[in-house]
């Protein structure tokens, strides 16, 4: 039998870990153990003094001159390009825009048309639910042109037929944290004749990614999840530099225009990614976000991955060492197959979960049954992973769960 891990262990993993210092770059909220960074990201201090900055004086002072003296303009191309550095693309096929799902509706309508004759969009049960509703969408739109095929995991490489215009998946699943093999699945997918369409949400600052190298297509991924953007901000959008002046993408608005400000009444797309822009961006919103990936683009992937999966294999042995046998796993157990995440299942997992922020570690809870935690390297300490599960000892010693105010589902879970 293995010794048991200690606090002392997890202060000694403290003092020798390389991005400890990122921690100073956040505003962390006192008293707050915060194992949701997978679903809004802290604030950066940065931020705030961007924030204000561009409030009082490119808003407040320069106004509409900042589109050209502030560099507004290309804001969601500057930003891109920081993410790139994060996804291993290169500089010049990555935009920031938009939601998520809106970026998924451009992208999956530009790949249908870019394979005509094959309808079928592949992808999995249970991946994120708007991933599949943009599908739908689109198909209701299109009448008979698209038809969405979903086939379990296991089966998906089986299933890239002659019909399948495009595999679309999320790389890191939300719930379980499973990760997919990119470079095998598109390797499969380009010999089916298909494209590859990626959602990096869970993925995008929080594992290695080298998206040029193993050949994918096209990508989208959101901004306040581990990019640290705030909430709601802008998505971002990869498109490899092969495909992009192939691709239309039917949201053809001004901003994705060749000369914007000729004027003129007939679209013709911009080369490269800016015809991937639809609307005018969000100035304030793409601030933020580029503070948020710049702490990111500071570090080294590789520390950041590696200590994510040590934070990972600390929780669950310190959940099996503290509660042997309390909680079902659903996460792989493999930190090689496994996001940044850890999901443990329990029947009255909602309850756990507010029990656990009520005493200040807050995680979240996806039905029917996951409590999920987020591992966030650049400002989380091992010794947070400790008192963490030791918080979660004490909520299922005392059955604090069971209190009549931690069981009333609020509307965000
Ligand atoms: C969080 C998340 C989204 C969010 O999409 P929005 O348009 O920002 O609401 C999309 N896909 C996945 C896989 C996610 O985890």
């Amino acid at each position: 039998m293995t010794a048991a891990i200690t606090l002392q262990d997890c202060q000694a993993l403290d003092r020798d870990d390389p991005l400890a210092p990122f921690r100073d770059r956040f505003d962390l909220p006192d008293g707050v153990i915060y194992l949701d960074g997978n679903s809004l990201g802290v604030l950066p201090k940065a931020t705030r003094a961007r924030l204000q900055q561009v409030v009082a004086q490119e808003w407040g002072t320069d106004l509409i001159r900042s589109w050209n003296a502030h560099g507004w303009i290309t804001l969601p191309q500057r930003v891109g390009a920081l993410i790139a550095g994060v996804i291993g693309a290169e500089p010049d096929e990555v935009v920031a825009a938009d939601s998520t799902s809106v970026n998924l509706f451009k992208l999956i309508a530009a790949a249908v048309r870019m394979r005509p004759g094959r309808r079928v969009i592949l992808s999995e049960p249970g991946n994120f639910p708007t991933d599949l509703y943009m599908v739908q969408g689109l198909a209701e739109l299109l009448g008979g042109q698209v038809e969405l095929r979903l086939v379990e995991r296991d089966r998906i490489a089986d299933a890239l037929t002659d019909e399948v215009a495009l595999l679309l998946l999320t790389h890191v699943h939300y719930k379980t944290g499973a990760i997919h093999d990119m470079r095998g699945l598109t390797e499969r997918a380009h010999a089916a004749g298909a494209l590859t369409l990626w959602d990096l949400s869970h993925s995008a600052g929080a594992l290695e990614l080298s998206l040029s190298a193993d050949g994918a297509d096209l990508a989208v991924g959101c901004g306040y999840k581990y990019l640290n953007g705030g909430p709601g901000a802008p998505a971002f959008l990869y498109v490899a530099k092969r495909h992009q002046d192939a691709v239309r993408q039917p949201l053809s608005g001004w901003m994705g225009h060749a000369a914007p400000f000729a004027f003129t009444d007939a679209y013709e797309p911009a080369p490269g990614m800016a015809r991937q822009l639809c609307g005018t961006p969000s100035i304030l919103a793409l601030s933020a976000l580029e503070e948020g990936v710049r702490v990111m683009a500071d570090a080294h992937m590789g520390a950041v991955r590696a200590k994510s999966r040590r934070m990972g294999d600390l929780f669950l042995a310190l959940v099996e060492q503290r509660l042997p046998g309390t909680f079902g796993i659903a996460c792989p157990r493999d930190s090689a197959r496994r996001g940044s995440q850890v999901s443990l299942t329990h029947g009255e997992g909602y309850a756990i979960v507010q029990a656990l922020i009520a005493r200040g570690v807050v995680g979240d809870f996806r039905a029917p049954d996951v409590l999920r935690f987020g591992f966030t390297p650049l400002y989380l300490r091992h010794t947070d992973v400790w008192y963490a599960v030791d918080n979660l000892a004490a909520v299922m010693a005392g059955q604090e769960y069971t209190e009549r105010r931690f069981r009333d589902r609020a509307v965000v879970t």
